[in-house]
């Protein structure tokens, strides 16, 4: 029987291309919202618990942070 765990790609923020922007587009974008920020002064995070892998919030960032591991 096929499982149901269809492996999406991973996707993280790079915290090297990261601006940190005030406003995350990539997050805004995220309907599931993966992405997480506890602190504004620290690049958001993809909870991977969340994040199903439709790289939309890929495509949103102006800097490509948002990157496939
Ligand atoms: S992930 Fe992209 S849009 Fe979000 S804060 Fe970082 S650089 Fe800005
Ligand atoms: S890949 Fe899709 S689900 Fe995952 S964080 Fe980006 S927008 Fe959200």
């Amino acid at each position: 029987m096929m499982g149901t765990t269809a492996s999406p790609a991973r996707l993280y923020i790079d915290d090297n291309r990261c601006h940190t922007c005030r406003r995350c587009l990539a997050q805004q974008v995220c309907k599931v919202k993966a992405i997480v920020r506890i602190d504004y002064d620290e690049p958001p995070f993809i909870d991977v618990h969340r994040c199903h892998g439709c790289k939309v919030c890929s495509l949103e960032c102006p800097f490509d942070a948002v990157v496939t591991g």
